[in-house]
């Protein structure tokens, strides 16, 4: 693939994936290999993605700097592409689209007639009439013409399928008939668009078409008063918008998420979320939309009873309503507003509303406002005592509210006609509608009852949920805490160790001096003047010489403790029977003092250190050899066996033994089991064994039984991976 075509298509799934940074990296780095060799139509390419990009962050941030940045790539795209055919009507496109984001209809409507009088081009290349015909579809979606953008998005479903366009653009048609749909409020159609986009859009990781296609399905859930099902999706939606950043998904998600608790009468659920939407997301959403969540507000205080907070919500949205000239809202709002009225026991000023209500009313099809505004009406009347024009109103409302499924409009209804009749006397008839009314109340009441349950499982859910995450968090974050605490520790220890090491270096390596002259002056002084000294002088000599013996050994171990294994090579093959060897020589000369019966196998020859297995055995045979019981020659036997990816060699001695509960001690540095004059020694010994057996990733163990003799078993990996 030529470079720039790979960096366009990382490009192009990051940006799918909304990476807007690592899209736009990509793509200029695309664009300078592009400026340097490709063609033009490589270069319009790029610069044409560089638009899509800008366009998408300009819808994301609602910012229309973007879209101004778009629209200058596009016009650098078009100097490429000057001539009226091929790439370049893609380019317009692009630009008629980048338009309608920035509400510049008539320049947007201009292009698109463009491409119009040039359709038979356009119609040449399937892929571009696509473009054209979804923007087309958008256009008029803008315009609320609906009926025009279904048909040119069908339209595109056709060509799409003709010529093998590919998921993506099948993944803009559903995506963009899902939005139509929801406008038409034709739900199953929603909900068949919606599943193709989910499920197109997880295969091809487009989260914010994601979040379309949940929310889709999840309309449709509340459209079934599948109120569950619809939350449990709009939550989703909620999390994917807001990993993604999607400020228009978060909104719209928490306005659903509100409706639906308002429906299950969770009405502290349902303000919490309309209040964040309309306190951080009233830029977001259109004005349309917060004049619902405005009603929708003002009607849950309504119901709980706080008739100022209701009356605030509601006059903000009659001014908005009024002057966005938005009839089906201003008539609900109004109709609100005189309910309120009515309730605050302002009857005069209340029916003032309804009338302005009805007059619109009149005017429009809007069915549903039409019986809210009824039955208030006749609920004045009934207050003014007008039960005549009152019935009239209630009659009408009750008939209407049946036909809308108005429940809680007609059990209103029945209510104040049971009044009214109570009132004129006539008992029979009032008895009647009570009737009617408490049955068609209590049906409410479980309705209720049954939405509250549900409320209370997802609730449950939530909980169950939000305690999940809260615990894994928690293990997380101890993890975390517990990992830094190891990491503070080994720095600690590592400057420690650091520091001891050369201690013992410096105390090791500079006492020998002062050590050696002490030596040497004693000697000096015996020699000189060893007429003059008496026998006991003679003796104090003597100790003075084995103390200074016994330091230099054990500022030697020390040196060699703390310099073990250091500037040494790892990766060198040695034979183990000529180490051996080399070690029996060293000590041939008390091998035949004491007489020892030394047994040998033959051993293997491994990737390993020399020096450092040499001063390892040095070290066994040399104990072997000194911990021997008095007065019997010593017997060692050297044996080797192979045992899971290592080498085990053991050294077996028949001397004094180890007690079992010493057998930890003797491997820590300065500990014996003996005193100096029983068996010589500093006890550095075997902690440089350690050492070196740690170096060669290997493993020291011992067996021992005090007066039976003792096995150190030596283990050597057969492939060291990492010495
Ligand atoms: P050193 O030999 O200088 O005392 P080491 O570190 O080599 O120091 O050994 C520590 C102690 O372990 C010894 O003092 C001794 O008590 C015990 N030990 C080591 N090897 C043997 C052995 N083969 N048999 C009995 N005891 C042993």
């Amino acid at each position: 693939m030529v470079p720039t075509i790979k960096d366009l298509a990382e490009a192009e799934i990051s940006l799918c994936q909304r990476k807007f940074t690592d899209s736009l990296d990509l793509a200029n780095s695309a664009l300078e290999k592009a400026l340097e060799s490709d063609g033009i139509e490589s270069k319009a390419r790029i610069l044409l993605l560089m638009s899509r990009i800008f366009n998408t962050q300009g819808r994301y941030n609602y910012d229309c700097d973007f879209h101004d940045k778009s629209l200058a790539y596009l016009n650098a795209a078009l100097r490429f592409f000057p001539e009226k055919k091929g790439f370049y009507w893609d380019i317009q496109i692009e630009k008629g689209l980048t338009y309608l984001h920035k509400e510049y209809f008539g320049d947007a409507i201009a292009i698109f007639e463009e491409c119009q009088n040039s359709i038979e081009e356009i119609e040449n290349i399937p892929c571009t009439q696509a473009k054209f015909l979804l923007a087309l579809s958008e256009l008029h979606y803008q315009k609320n013409e609906y009926d025009e953008s279904i048909d040119n998005a069908s339209k595109t479903l056709e060509i799409a399928g003709e010529n093998e366009l590919g998921d993506k653009l099948y993944l803009e048609i559903y995506s963009q008939l899902v939005k139509v749909y929801l406008r038409r409020h034709e739900y199953t159609k929603v909900l068949e668009y919606g599943n193709l986009t989910l499920e197109l859009s997880k295969k091809l990781e487009d989260k914010e078409k994601e979040y379309i296609g949940l929310n889709a399905i999840g309309v449709y859930n509340a459209s079934q008063n599948d109120f569950k099902t619809a939350m449990f999706n709009f939550m989703n939606g909620y999390d994917i918008s807001s990993k993604i950043n999607f400020k228009y998904g978060v909104a719209h998600s928490l306005i659903n998420i509100g409706t639906i608790y308002a429906k299950l009468f969770n009405y502290n659920e349902a303000l919490e979320r309309y209040n964040i939407v309309l306190d951080n997301y009233e830029n977001v959403i259109d004005d349309s939309t917060v004049l619902t969540i405005m009603n929708n507000a003002g009607n849950i205080y309504f119901v709980v009873g706080d008739l100022e907070k209701a009356m605030d919500y509601f006059e903000r949205a009659l001014s908005m309503a009024r002057e966005m000239n938005y009839t089906k809202m201003l008539v609900h709002t109004l109709s609100q507003i005189s309910g309120t009225l009515l309730a605050q026991g302002k009857y005069r000023e209340a029916l003032k509303y309804a009338f302005e209500s009805e007059e619109i009313i009149e005017k429009t099809s809007n069915l549903e406002g039409k019986q809210t505004n009824y039955i208030t009406l006749g609920n004045i009347y009934y207050k003014l005592g007008d039960f005549d024009l009152a019935m009239k109103y209630i009659g009408k409302g009750i008939i209407g509210s049946k036909q809308i499924k108005d429940t809680a409009n007609e059990i209103k209804g029945y209510r104040i006609m049971s009044n009214i009749f109570q009132e004129k006397g006539d008992y029979k008839k009032a008895l009647e509608y009570q009737l009617i009314y408490s049955q068609a109340q209590e049906n409410y009441a479980i309705d209720q009852r049954n939405r509250q349950i549900i409320d209370i499982e997802i609730q449950y859910d939530i909980q169950k949920k939000e305690q999940e995450i809260k615990l894994l968090t928690k293990f997380q974050n101890e993890l975390i805490r517990k990992n830094n605490k190891i990491a503070e520790q080994n720095e600690q220890l590592k400057v420690a160790n650091e520091n001891l090491k050369q201690f013992t270096y410096v105390v090791s390596h500079d006492l020998n001096e002062p050590l050696r002259m002490i030596g040497s002056y004693s000697n000096m002084i015996q020699k000189r003047y060893a007429d003059q000294l008496d026998e006991s002088s003679e003796e104090f000599f003597a100790y003075v010489n084995t103390g200074v013996t016994r330091m230099s050994k054990l500022l030697k171990d020390l040196l060699k403790y703390t310099t073990v294994g250091e500037n040494m090579e790892w990766r060198e093959t040695v034979n183990l029977n000529d180490v051996l060897d080399g070690t029996l020589l060293n000590f041939a000369l008390k091998i035949s003092e004491s007489n020892a019966l030394i047994k040998k196998q033959d051993l293997p020859t491994i990737v390993s250190s020399e020096s450092l297995v040499s001063q390892l055995f040095q070290n066994l045979i040399g104990n072997a050899l000194k911990f021997n019981k008095p007065g019997t020659p010593p017997e060692i036997s050297i044996s080797c066996e192979q045992e899971e990816g290592k080498y085990l060699i053991s050294f077996r001695d028949r001397g004094i033994g180890i007690p079992q509960d010493e057998l930890d001690r003797i491997f820590v540095i300065f500990q014996r089991l003996h005193k100096r004059s029983d068996y010589q020694g500093t006890g550095i010994g075997l902690s440089i064994c350690m050492k070196i057996i740690k170096k060669l990733k290997g493993t020291l163990s011992v067996q021992s039984e005090e007066g039976q003799g003792s096995i150190f078993t030596v283990g050597l990996p057969i492939n060291p991976t990492m010495i």
